[in-house]
């Protein structure tokens, strides 16, 4: 028998809707994990077991959280018999813990993140469904041999590295920014692989690393028409010698393009020591890299990914020389 641990952090997967809430209202993070774990279907020779990592609304995530939640799975991950894990989550920012795990993670076993769109109070709720596709995830990819940082929820399995949420509300929400899912749900056949599932060498871990750091200051500005780098101006003004800004995020227009007025702005940033990383506000094809280009791109992540990268970049973590370009490949 394998053991598949279940994380529960909260998010909308234990959502209620309480009494006197209006119409369509809820408060996530309120069921714990054990009850949301009660009654799902367990893969073929698997037993399950639980702990209540944190239980927040994923839109309040703090650099807190993501320590405890790595400690949670230098922990189980540390134990012979368990062959996964699962963590449920809110839909907010699952891409960035799914890319901050993604560096962080040994990648021998895999580790599914799993979340849903409506609460668990709702009628036609999503979460216990993407519940039981996560837990059978963790199956597959260990019969599979692939370990690594997954996103199982509607039916796709998502590379850490390409999940975004693409959908305020639609139950549908997720989507790869233009690449394909790495396997589909079947009902009748359990998860099938696409044709680029695929995984990364395993590397030393950091979950302890991440323990013992501090998040530099990195901050994300928008490129937009009549964009003027007053923004980029304030930050810099505003700058605290205890925590300077230390790096900023441009959601570029386009394939990586910045208006003028704010690219003026963010040379005077980087004359300052502040590293710039372009992402793009577009939602599909990401920025590949350019020669010419006067700051890295960082392809299909998203900005808040990118914010995520360039964190850790910033902390030199051991064994990633280059978080970019480990979190590009494989
Ligand atoms: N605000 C919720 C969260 O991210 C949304 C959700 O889970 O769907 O925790």
């Amino acid at each position: 028998m394998q053991r598949v641990v279940v994380l529960g952090t909260g998010g909308t997967i234990a959502g209620v809707a309480q009494a006197g809430m209006a119409e369509g209202r809820y408060q996530a993070g309120v069921l714990p994990v054990d009850a949301l774990l009660a009654g799902r279907r367990l893969p073929e020779g698997w037993q399950a077991s639980a702990e209540q990592v944190v239980a927040i609304d994923s839109k309040d995530l703090t650099w807190a959280h993501w320590q405890a939640l790595a400690a949670a799975l230098a922990r189980h991950l540390a134990e012979p018999d368990v062959g996964g894990v699962v963590v449920t989550h809110g839909t907010d920012t699952v891409e960035e813990t799914a890319c901050l795990l993604d560096v962080l993670h040994d990648q021998r076993r895999p580790v599914v993140l799993t979340a849903a769109m409506r609460p668990a109070t709702a009628a036609d709720a999503d979460g216990p469904a993407n519940l039981e596709q996560a837990l059978a995830a963790v199956a597959s990819l260990a019969a599979a041999g692939l370990g690594g940082i997954w996103v199982a929820v509607h039916g796709r399995l998502w590379r850490a590295r390409d999940v975004r949420k693409a959908h305020s509300h639609a139950i549908d929400a997720f989507d790869g920014g233009g690449a394909a899912p790495a396997a589909l749900w079947d009902e009748a056949g359990g998860w099938q692989a696409a044709e680029n599932w695929g995984a990364r060498a395993e590397q030393p871990p950091l979950w302890h690393w991440l323990a013992r750091q501090t998040p530099p200051r990195v901050a994300c500005v928008f490129s937009h028409a009549d964009a003027d780098g007053w923004l980029v101006h304030a930050a810099l003004a505003a700058s605290q010698p205890d925590a300077p800004l230390k790096g900023l995020v441009v959601a570029c227009t386009g394939h990586g393009t910045v208006h003028e007025a704010l690219e003026a702005a963010l040379k005077d940033a980087q004359a300052q020591g502040v590293t710039i990383w372009r992402s793009t506000r577009v939602a599909r094809g990401g920025v590949m890299p350019a020669d010419d280009a006067p700051w890295p791109a960082t392809g299909g992540l998203t900005v808040g990914q990118t914010r995520v990268a360039l964190t850790l970049q910033l902390l030199a973590p051991p064994q990633r020389p280059d978080v970019l370009a480990y979190l590009m490949a494989g």
